[in-house]
């Protein structure tokens, strides 16, 4: 099978819990993760290089400017995006990488990298994400209520992804297991193993 990286994209609102569903991916050790920049401030135990690399708005922008960002988007008042570089390196040396963003960089990233995987992680209903979201205790209800409406306007682009995992309640490893089958599967599609051929000449 192809032993190319592949780019999969995980999406879902805030509170699907899907922070959890990609640390169980990354325990298996089969995906690079992206560590992307954020000028929001950091929650506590979030450490600079590994959950994000936090900087300031100048910043962020001068690296929009120099084109080192492979997507971008600003989301409940702060700017998100990928470093380009670790990614192309990841996916040169042949690693499956992870960006873990928000539904308008994966629609960027669809357009420049058609072959990448748009998987969108879910909670079962708008009660389950609300509760998860209030539950958690990060943000203040004034955040809490701009990320809802962000859920409702983020699951309208359902259509958009190639799959739809569901986070139940207390099943996140369940979860994750489902898009280690996903990420095997898009291995063994035959657009990815084309070179195959070779073998039987
Ligand atoms: P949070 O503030 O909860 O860590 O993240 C807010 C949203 O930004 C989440 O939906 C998360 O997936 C998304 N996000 C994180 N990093 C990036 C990124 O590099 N680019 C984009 N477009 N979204 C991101």
């Amino acid at each position: 099978m192809t032993d190319k990286g592949l780019l999969f994209v995980i999406s879902g609102p805030a509170g699907t819990g899907k922070g959890t569903v990609v640390k169980h991916l990354l325990e298996t050790g089969e995906f690079f993760f992206s560590v992307s920049a954020t000028t929001r401030s950091p929650r506590p135990g979030e450490v600079h290089g590994v959950n994000y690399y936090f900087i300031t708005k100048e910043e962020f922008e001068q690296k929009i400017a120099a084109g080192e960002m492979l997507e971008y988007a600003e989301y409940v008042g702060n700017y998100y995006g990928t470093p380009k570089s670790a990614v192309e390196e990841a996916l040169a040396a042949g690693k499956n990488v992870i960006l873990e963003i928000e539904t308008q960089g994966a629609l960027q990233i669809r357009e420049i990298m058609p072959e990448a995987v748009l998987i969108l992680i879910l909670a079962p209903d708008i009660e389950t994400l609300e509760a998860r979201l209030v539950g958690r205790g990060t943000e203040s209800a004034d955040v809490v209520a701009k990320r809802m409406a962000q859920a409702r306007r983020e699951v309208t682009l359902i259509n958009k992804y190639d799959y739809v995992v569901i986070n139940e309640d207390g099943k996140s490893e369940e979860a994750a297991k489902d898009i280690l089958g996903i990420a095997r599967s898009e291995k063994m599609r035959a657009f990815r193993n084309i070179g195959l051929k070779k073998n039987f000449i």
